[in-house]
């Protein structure tokens, strides 16, 4: 170090130190505490890649034909799961609550909205015959699963792609929305997709295909874990992540919060959503099916797309879904 600049920083030092003690510690201890800028809870990196998906398994879109006309609300089949749903008095539903448009709470109001959510009110409306006979439980990515299988939702409308590696465990319904993983990065940051993200930090949530993506991905870039989308979106702010990488619905959203992120590059990734159900309930799936063709006749589906998404996903609106069924 030369003389001047030693004799500059030693200047410097005392400056700092003697603003830095009129009280709560140093300037110098409490510029060190203000540049530790904390990590969501649950954030990390991943250590061991995922482990490999099933890639095949038949036509893993086509989900149970519906049973001919849908029964009208209030007059479920004897026996059926409908019946019992509508015993309960409700239909429990696993959604998101941090997916801008999608499943989000609304800060004003304290309600959760958007296109699942719509979605989810369409199915209490084909049961009861009222869309608000329904009870809404938040779930993140890695609890959609586990919270069917313990019967703790009926079924799940939380931007769950259809894969093979799930269909093991769960039933889907036929595709409702047609997704794709694209990156999300901050504008001016010069990177234009996954493949100039080698060796860097990207960011997703545990327990959904996203990570598995990004650790697939021939760039190798870092995966870095966490509970809930909008972790990502203040990682990427905070400079903890280089990018987030997921679905183009969900990333859509985060740009429309922050003006100063874009998504950019090609797709990686496919991700058909489908409303997952228990595997025993094929009777709900094929019931599920019926009120799913019928959005998407009626325009409902059409009118959800258009209120929550059109104005933040670029172009025209997408044709609907054009279901495929099983016998
Ligand atoms: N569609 C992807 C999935 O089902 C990512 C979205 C999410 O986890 O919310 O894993």
């Amino acid at each position: 170090m030369n003389r001047r600049l030693a004799a500059a920083l030693g200047v410097a030092a005392i400056v700092l130190t003697a603003c830095g003690t009129s009280g709560g510690g140093t300037t110098t201890e409490r510029l060190a505490v203000s540049a530790v800028v904390p990590k969501p809870a649950n954030a990390g990196d991943l250590t061991a890649p995922p482990s490999v998906t099933r890639q095949e398994c038949g036509d893993k879109l086509a989900s149970w034909r519906p049973e001919g006309a849908l029964p009208r609300p209030g007059q479920m089949p004897a026996g059926s799961t409908m019946e019992k749903i509508a015993q309960h008095g409700k239909l429990v539903v696993g959604v998101d609550q941090n997916t801008y448009n999608v499943g989000f709470r609304d800060p004003f109001s304290g309600e959760i909205q958007g296109f699942d959510i719509d979605m989810a009110k369409s199915i209490a409306q084909a049961i009861f015959g009222n869309p608000n006979a329904i009870q809404l439980r938040a779930v993140t990515s890695d609890q959609r699963i586990p919270a069917l299988e313990n019967g703790d939702v009926d079924i799940v409308v939380r931007t769950m792609s259809i894969t093979c590696d799930r269909l093991e465990k769960v039933n889907f319904s036929a595709v409702y929305y047609e997704a794709k993983q694209q990156v999300l990065v901050k504008k001016n940051s010069g990177i234009g997709g996954i493949d100039q993200l080698g060796g860097k930090r990207v960011c997703a949530t545990n327990g959904s295909t996203s990570l598995s993506n990004i650790a697939q991905a021939r760039s190798k870039p870092i995966g870095v874990k966490v509970s809930d989308w909008t972790d990502c979106l203040v990682m990427l702010q905070q400079g903890q992540v280089e990018a987030v990488s997921t679905d183009d619905v969900i990333l859509a959203g985060m740009a429309a919060q922050d003006r100063y992120t874009e998504v950019v590059g090609t797709p990686l990734a496919n991700e058909p959503y489908g409303m997952a159900i228990p595997k025993a309930n094929v009777d709900f799936v094929r019931f599920v099916n019926g009120v799913i063709a019928q959005d998407i006749a009626s325009g409902y589906w059409s009118a959800s797309y258009k209120r929550w998404l059109d104005d933040l996903i670029p172009g025209p609106p997408p044709a609907a879904p054009v279901p495929r069924y099983k016998d």
